[in-house]
Formats: structure tokens, C-alpha cells, sequence
């Protein structure tokens, strides 16, 4: 039987908008096609051991230092799990430490763990709603979500966009990408929960950490979700 280990890093400090709902998706669809699955979730001052994929959330600037510091902790382990192609989710709060730094408003910079070439500063305006942005990366061509940050993340070097934003704010409300990319690597700003109204991305993270396309399910009731946001900044 196929077998999946996914991680959830840091569920008790960065768990906001329903980012829990992810885990719910990636689990309910390999339960579907009979895949088992191992979820584990990661604390403060836990040991972290090889996972096809890890996924972390987002959160006020308040658990971000706390998490900021023990990613540290972790640095090189996630390294190499990300140049061996294990894939990683981060939303928000969980992008912004996926990349080398974010510098909020008051206080110090929080240091990230550079998995991606991006770094975020603390903006004067705080973006909220309804986000839909074209990508490339799955045949029907946009993902939904929420955004609610005020953290710009601008990408460098190598690292790309998830998408162009149609509606919304994305990555600074400047350059009109949204979310980044490197290796399997992917970050983005979309809440609300993102996997369940968007089952074709959910699928693609699945494909990457398991190798093979996985068989088809029926996505009715999630396709009405996306298509119920898809255009709608309200
Ligand atoms: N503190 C970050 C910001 O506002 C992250 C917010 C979040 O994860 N929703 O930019």
C-alpha cells in the first residue's frame, strides 16, 4: 500500500483562518484512493525526522517570533529535505519564515529559514479579502483565497510566482504576483482553508511528494467552492 508522511509544523501557534483545513484535504484525498497516511504534528522543541511533505500556517507577528526561532533549530535538516524535492506548504505568517526574513512594523527582524529567495518588511496598509490569481502550474488556471497581511514579500533569484493576482492583493499589491516557488518548495498568501477550494492544487503538492499523478476524484462540491469565490473580491 502507498504510503504518505505528511508534518504539520507548529499547529498551536500558527493555525489561523482555517490553515488546519489543508491537513483535512491532503489526508481526505489520500484516504480516498486508499493511500495511507502518517500526520504528525510539530511542537516547540520537537525533533523533526523526513517527511514527503510539511505544511505550516499563518499567524500574528506574536507567534511568528516564537516559531521564527525555532525554525532555526531546523534550518539544515529543512534544507536538505527541500533539496531532496520533499515538498513544503507555508501560508502567510508560515510563508514569510519560509523565506529569509520578515521585518514587522516595531521590533526586531524575524528571521526565516530561507527555503525560498524572498524576504517580507511590514507594510503601512493591511491587505484583506478575496483573492483569485491565474497560474500556470494547473490546468484549470486559478486559485481562491483570502488574504488578511500586511507583510509585503517580494521574490529574488530563482524563486518564482505561484500566479499572477486577477483580484486581490497577493505578494505587496505592487507587482501583481502572489505566492513563490522553488523546488517544491511553495509559499503563498491564500487562506480560507486553500487545499479544499482548490482540490486541482491539492492534487499537483500530492503528485510532487508522491511521484505519480494520482487517480481522479469527484470534485463537485469543492469546484462550487472555487468557482463560488473565483472573481469575487466580495
Ligand atoms: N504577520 C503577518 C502579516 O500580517 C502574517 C499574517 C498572517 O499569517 N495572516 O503580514
Amino acid at each position: 500500500m502507498t504510503r504518505i508522511k505528511i508534518a504539520h509544523l507548529y499547529p498551536k501557534l500558527l493555525n489561523i483562518y482555517g490553515d488546519g483545513g489543508n491537513i483535512l484535504a491532503l489526508k481526505k484525498r489520500c484516504e480516498w484512493r486508499g493511500i495511507e497516511v502518517e500526520l504528525d504534528e510539530i511542537n516547540i522543541g520537537d525533533k523533526i525526522k523526513e517527511h514527503d511533505i510539511y505544511f505550516i500556517g499563518g499567524g500574528q507577528d506574536l507567534q511568528q517570533i516564537e516559531v521564527s526561532k525555532e525554525l532555526q533549530k531546523h534550518k539544515d535538516f529543512l534544507t536538505q529535505e527541500r533539496d531532496r524535492m520533499a515538498v513544503f506548504l507555508g501560508i502567510c505568517g508560515g510563508y514569510q519564515l519560509m523565506g529569509h526574513y520578515y521585518q514587522p512594523h516595531n521590533g526586531e527582524k524575524l528571521l526565516g529559514i530561507s527555503l525560498l529567495d524572498a524576504y517580507t518588511v511590514a507594510g503601512d496598509n493591511r491587505f484583506i479579502g478575496n483573492v483569485t490569481i491565474k497560474t500556470d502550474l494547473i490546468e484549470n488556471g486559478t486559485l481562491v483565497g483570502f488574504e488578511n497581511h500586511s507583510g509585503l514579500t517580494y521574490l529574488e533569484g530563482e524563486t518564482e510566482p505561484i500566479g499572477t493576482v486577477l483580484i486581490g492583493n497577493g505578494n505587496n499589491g505592487g507587482d501583481k504576483l502572489e505566492g513563490a516557488r522553488f523546488k517544491n518548495v511553495f509559499g503563498t498568501y491564500l487562506h480560507g482553508s486553500f487545499l479544499p477550494k482548490n482540490p486541482q492544487f491539492a492534487d499537483y503538492l500530492l503528485e510532487l511528494a508522491l511521484g505519480f499523478k494520482p487517480e481522479p476524484l469527484d470534485d463537485k462540491i469543492e469546484n462550487l467552492a472555487h468557482n463560488a469565490l473565483r472573481g469575487k473580491k466580495y
